[in-house]
C-alpha cells in the first residue's frame, strides 16, 4: 500500500529547501507556526496531534517534542524526519515500538563544523584569549602571570567518540596533543589510529588538562557530569561542551566554577534554549566561562546541507525506501508490515 504524499512541517523555516523539494516532488504540505517568527512557541498536546492529523511524516522543528503521546495519537503516521544531528526532542524508543521510522541528518558540514567550532573554543580556554583581550582593552599590556599553556603534549579527554568527537581528535592529534576517550559504546581498535586511548570516564576526568563532550544525549548522559565529576578534574583544567546542554549539570558547573574546582569552561549548548536573560550561568565570571548561542558550530552551509539531507529522506520514505538515516533500524520490520504490505 502507497504512503499518501502528506507531510507535515511543525515549524517552516525562511530558508525552504525541504518545503520547496517536497513541494516539487509533489508533496502535500501541513505547515504549522514559522520557527523563525515563533521561536519559544510551544504546541499544546492537542494542537499538535491536529497538526499532525494524517500525515504521514513530520518533519518537526528543533523547538517541537514528538512524544509517545504524540506518535501514540498519529495512527498514519510513518516517520519524523529531523534536519539535525541531535533526536533527543523525539521519543525514539516509543517510535520503535509503533514502527515509526526516526531519522536524522549527520551532514559533514554540520559535524566538522562543530569539530571545528570546538578546536576554536579549546583554544580560546588554553590561550586565555577572552582574558586577555579584556586586560589590554582595560588599558593593560603583556604580563608574566596571563600567559596561556602550551597545547602540546598536553592531554585532552573526548567523552564520546562518535563521529564529532572522532574529528576532534584528528585535528587535536595534528596538534601532538595526547588523548583520553570515554564511550562504552567504542571499542579501543576503532580508535587507535587516531591516538586515542580509551578509558574509564573517572581516569579522564582526572588525567585530562581538557574534557570535551561530544555525546548524544539519552537517559545514561544527561546529567554525566555532575559535582562529582567536575571534582575529579584538576584545578587548572577546562570543560567544553558542544554536544547537548542537559549532559552537563549546570549548578554543579556554576558551583564548580566559583569555588574555582576547575579553571573554566565553554559552552555552545544549555539545558533551557535559548538560554534566558536571568539564567545563572550569565553571572558566572565571563573570563572563565565562554558562552555561545548554539550556533558555533553552524556555517551557511550547514542548515542548507541538514534540510537537504531531511528532504531526501522523506522522499525515499514516500516511496517505501529505507534511508541510511535511520536511526532505530529495529522499526523497519514493523514499519514495512504495518504501512508498506
Ligand atoms: P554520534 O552519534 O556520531 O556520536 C555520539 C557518541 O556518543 C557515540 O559514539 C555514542 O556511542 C556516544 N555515547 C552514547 N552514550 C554514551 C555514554 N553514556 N558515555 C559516553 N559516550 C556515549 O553523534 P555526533 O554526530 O558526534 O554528535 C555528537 C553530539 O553533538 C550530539 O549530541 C549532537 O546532537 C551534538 N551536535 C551539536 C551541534 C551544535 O550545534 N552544537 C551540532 C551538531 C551536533
Amino acid at each position: 500500500m502507497a504512503a499518501q504524499r502528506k507531510v507535515c512541517l511543525t515549524g517552516p523555516m525562511r530558508v525552504k529547501i525541504v518545503e520547496d523539494t517536497l513541494r516539487q516532488a509533489g508533496c502535500d504540505l501541513v505547515l504549522g507556526k514559522p520557527q523563525d517568527d515563533f521561536r519559544t512557541y510551544r504546541y499544546e498536546r492537542k494542537e499538535l496531534i491536529n497538526l499532525i492529523g494524517d500525515c504521514s511524516i513530520v518533519y518537526p522543528s528543533g523547538r517541537d517534542m514528538i512524544g509517545a503521546d504524540i506518535l501514540d495519537s498519529c495512527p498514519d503516521l510513518q516517520a519524523v524526519v529531523k534536519s539535525s544531528i541531535g533526536i533527543e526532542t523525539v521519543d525514539v524508543e516509543a517510535a520503535t515500538d509503533l514502527g515509526i521510522i526516526c531519522c536524522n541528518s549527520p551532514t559533514p558540514e554540520n559535524y566538522m563544523g562543530v569539530a571545528e567550532a570546538t578546536m576554536g573554543l579549546m583554544v580560546a580556554l588554553f590561550k586565555r584569549l577572552k582574558f586577555n583581550e579584556a586586560f589590554l582593552r582595560s588599558g593593560g599590556w603583556k604580563e608574566l602571570e596571563n600567559r596561556g599553556t602550551l597545547m602540546l603534549g598536553r592531554t585532552v579527554g573526548i567523552i564520546g567518540v562518535g563521529r564529532i568527537g572522532q574529528n576532534v581528535a584528528k585535528r587535536l592529534g595534528a596538534w601532538g596533543m595526547k588523548m583520553f576517550g570515554y564511550d562504552p559504546y567504542v571499542k579501543q581498535e576503532s580508535v587507535a589510529d587516531l591516538g586515542v586511548k580509551m578509558v574509564s570516564l573517572d581516569d579522564l576526568l582526572k588525567q585530562s588538562d581538557l574534557v570535551t563532550l561530544h555525546v548524544v544525549l539519552t537517559r545514561e548522559t544527561r546529567g554525566m557530569i555532575a559535582l562529582r565529576e567536575l571534582k575529579l578534574m584538576k584545578p587548572t583544567a577546562f570543560i567544553v561542551n558542544t554536544s547537548r546542554g542537559p549532559a552537563i549539570n549546570e549548578a554543579d558547573l556554576i558551583q564548580a566554577l566559583n569555588e574555582k574546582l576547575i579553571a573554566g569552561a565553554a559552552l555552545d549548548v544549555f539545558a533551557r534554549e535559548p538560554l534566558p536573560a536571568d539564567d545563572p550561568l550569565r553571572q558566572v565570571d565571563p573570563l572563565r566561562l565562554i558562552l555561545t548561542p548554539h550556533n558555533i558550530g553552524a556555517n551557511p552551509g550547514s542548515s542548507e546541507a541538514g534540510q537537504k539531507m531531511a528532504a531526501q529522506s522523506i522522499l525515499a520514505l514516500l516511496d517505501g525506501k529505507v534511508p541510511d538515516t535511520v536511526v532505530n533500524p529495529l522499526a523497519i520490520d514493523r514499519w514495512k508490515e504495518r504501512f508498506w504490505s
